[in-house]
Parts: C-alpha cells; sequence; structure tokens
C-alpha cells in the first residue's frame, strides 16, 4: 500500500481490556509511527463484577477503556453490546459496519476466529464480514471517506496462544514490542475495576501477569524480550502482503 494514502487502524475487539491485553503494544508502535489509532469494543464490560449494577460497571470500565485510549492518543468506541451475547446478527452486523464506515480503517485488528469466549469468536466474525464489505458504497448509509478499501485484517493471539481445545495457535507474524511493554502495562493497568478484583482473588497480580506472560512467550518464540503474535487473514480479496512485518521489520515472519 501507498503507506501515506490511509493510516487508520481499528482494534474491534469484544471488552474493555481486550486490546490492551492482545495488541496494544503494536498500537503503540502504529501511533508512534504516526497512524491514528481506533480501538473499539462491542459490549461495554457490564458482567466484569461481583458487586456492581449493570449500569454502574458499563460506566466505569469504559471510562477506563477511554483512560487506556488516551494514552496513545486513541479515540474509543463501543458498541454497546452485552457481555456474554455478542452475537453475528444483522442489527449488530449493521453497527460494526458503520463504525467501519466512520473510522474507514487501512488496517484491522480483531479477536482470534477461534477463542476461549463466545463473544470474542463473534467480534471477530463480525470484524471479518465489516472489513470485506464496508468500502462498498451501498453497504451503508453513512457517507464513503476517501480511502476506504478492503484494510489488511489481523487476528490477535487467543488467551494464552491456546484454542478453545488447547492447541497452541501459530502466529504467522510476530512483532517486537519490548520497547513498548511498560507502555503497554500502562494501558492494561487502567482497567482497575478488573485488575482489583483478581488482585484480590488470586493475591497476584495476575492481571498484569497474564499479558506479561503472553508477551514473553512470544518474545521468546521471536528472539527478544517482549512480542505479540497475530495470524494475518489472506482470504480473497484482502491484501496478502504482511503491511506489519513490512513497517516494523519481523521479529519473525513465517
Ligand atoms: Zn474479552
Amino acid at each position: 500500500m501507498n503507506q501515506t494514502e490511509n493510516r487508520r487502524v481499528l482494534a474491534f475487539m469484544a471488552h474493555p481490556d481486550d486490546a490492551e491485553f492482545f495488541c496494544a503494544g503494536t498500537l503503540i508502535r502504529l501511533a508512534e509511527a504516526g497512524w491514528e489509532v481506533h480501538i473499539a469494543t462491542a459490549a461495554p464490560g457490564d458482567c466484569g463484577t461481583t458487586r456492581e449494577t449493570r449500569w454502574a460497571i458499563s460506566a466505569r470500565r469504559t471510562e477506563e477503556a477511554r483512560q487506556a485510549a488516551a494514552l496513545i492518543g486513541a479515540a474509543y468506541h463501543c458498541l454497546d453490546e452485552r457481555d456474554g451475547f455478542v452475537v453475528y446478527d444483522k442489527p449488530t452486523l449493521r453497527k460494526s459496519m458503520d463504525l467501519f464506515r466512520r473510522v474507514a480503517p487501512s488496517l484491522v485488528l480483531t479477536h482470534a476466529a477461534k477463542d476461549y469466549m463466545m463473544d470474542h469468536e463473534m467480534v471477530s466474525l463480525l470484524a471479518r464480514a465489516a472489513s470485506f464489505l464496508y468500502a462498498a458504497p451501498n453497504a451503508s448509509e453513512l457517507p464513503l471517506r476517501d480511502g476506504s478499501r478492503v484494510p489488511y485484517l489481523y487476528y490477535c493471539d487467543p488467551v494464552e496462544g491456546l484454542d478453545p481445545l488447547g492447541r497452541p495457535v501459530e502466529p504467522t507474524t510476530l512483532l517486537d514490542i519490548s520497547g513498548q511493554l511498560e507502555k503497554k502495562t500502562e494501558m492494561l493497568a487502567c482497567h482497575a475495576s478488573q485488575r482489583e478484583w483478581l488482585r484480590a482473588h488470586h493475591g497476584t497480580d495476575e492481571y498484569l501477569d497474564s499479558m506479561r506472560r503472553l508477551a514473553a512467550m512470544r518474545g521468546e518464540q521471536a528472539g527478544v524480550a517482549a512480542a505479540e503474535g497475530f495470524v494475518q487473514h489472506r482470504g480473497h480479496a484482502y491484501p496478502h502482503d504482511d503491511l506489519l512485518a513490512a513497517l516494523f521489520g519481523p521479529a519473525r515472519n513465517t
């Protein structure tokens, strides 16, 4: 691609904190390189509590997500679906399509197609469908922005790098985030509501530790301190060249 023509990236994930867990290091690198960064979640995190009402926790968690995004100058969007009830249906696809239409990304990061939780898999499908069609003039009532196109699409690692049957996922692209790990940790720590109850439950800072474990595991595969893994979508009509590797140099590209 002409890398100056449209440098907008959209991380479309299920819940507040998913982008910070799985792809924030890469988003930080893109922001540093002058990209316009958007983080969107399908749900506001309304089940992420043991004490608060769904309304109170949603307000808290979307504010935490906004703050995390703001650390790298990114915009935060929420489709306002519900935790555990994110589905691939016409109304949700319509919302997703309109989100893509507004952002007009040339690069999209989303969940692994197979992951531990169905919300993640549904968002992966929504991202795939919306990325394929959003640039078609009749796909939405919203105006078509300049630079709209079938974007580069990458699937983030599933939780622990394992599919739901426990099989390790092999990334096509590993990106060195050693220099971004501190900031990524800072972004994840914005989600204080989640960090606190996990810390109380585990007695350790499991929230941040689990993110660091995955980054270290991918880093070891790449021969660096910390990395993020992605599988690139290479179906018909999508760009096939590895944009992330071209931009930042592969920690390893398979
Ligand atoms: Zn999630």
